[in-house]
C-alpha cells in the first residue's frame, strides 16, 4: 500500500512541505477537507498565520476530524503556526481555541522585535545540527510531564514531542533539508 502524507493546505507554506516530501519520493497531498484527510496516514500542519488556520479548521470541520484521528494515533507534525494550532494553551490569544493535542503552553510572536525573524543552529536529539529558520516564531513557555524535548534554543524548547504529536517553532521546510521530515515519517 502506498502511504500518503497530508499537508494541511488552508493557509501558509504548505507548498514547501509538499516539495520536500516529493523530493523524498513520498506521496504527499494537500488537505483542505475531511475527505482529503481520510486518504492520509500522517499530517503536517505548516507555518502561516495560526489565527487564520484556526478559523478555517473550524469552518471546514477539520478540527474535529484531526482530533479524532490524532486520538487514533495518526502522527501530526506542526511547524510554527502549526505548533500553535496543536498546543494545549495559547497564552496571548483569547479568541483562539487550539486543538489541545500536545501538553504545552505557547506564546505567539514571542521573540522581541530585534529577533523577529532569524536563523540559528539547533542541535536535535538523534539527528544532529540543523539550521532552524524562525519567522515570527512562538515560544514554548511551559511543557507537561509527558513531553520529550528534542531541541532547545537559548534554553527554551523549540522541538518537542508527545507520543504521535511533534511540534517545532522553527521552519525546516525553508531549508533544502529533509531530515526532520524523515524523522517524522519514522512515527508511522
Ligand atoms: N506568527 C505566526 C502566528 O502566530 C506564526 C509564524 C509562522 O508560522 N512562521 O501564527
Amino acid at each position: 500500500m502506498v502511504i500518503t502524507i497530508g499537508v494541511l493546505a488552508l493557509q501558509g507554506d504548505f507548498a514547501e512541505h509538499i516539495k520536500i516530501l516529493e523530493s523524498m519520493k513520498v506521496n504527499a497531498i494537500e488537505v483542505r477537507n475531511n475527505s482529503d484527510l481520510q486518504k492520509c496516514s500522517a499530517l503536517i500542519i505548516p507555518g502561516g498565520e495560526s489565527t487564520t488556520i484556526g478559523k478555517l479548521l473550524k469552518i471546514s470541520g477539520l478540527d474535529r476530524e484531526i482530533k479524532k484521528r490524532a486520538k487514533k494515533a495518526m502522527p501530526i507534525y506542526g511547524t510554527c503556526a502549526g505548533a500553535i494550532v496543536l498546543a494545549k494553551k495559547v497564552l496571548n490569544e483569547k479568541e483562539f481555541f487550539p486543538l489541545e493535542l500536545i501538553d504545552v503552553e505557547i506564546k505567539r510572536n514571542a521573540y522581541g522585535r530585534q529577533l523577529d525573524s532569524f536563523e540559528a543552529e539547533v542541535e536535535i536529539k538523534g539527528i544532529g545540527k540543523l539550521n532552524g529558520v524562525f519567522i515570527r516564531a512562538p515560544v514554548i513557555s511551559k511543557i507537561g510531564k509527558k513531553i520529550e524535548v528534542l531541541a532547545k534554543f537559548e534554553g527554551k524548547p523549540v522541538l518537542v514531542k508527545q507520543g504521535n504529536i511533534l511540534i517545532g517553532t522553527f521552519h525546516p521546510e525553508t531549508e533544502k533539508n529533509s531530515e526532520l521530515h524523515n524523522y517524522f515519517l519514522g512515527f508511522l
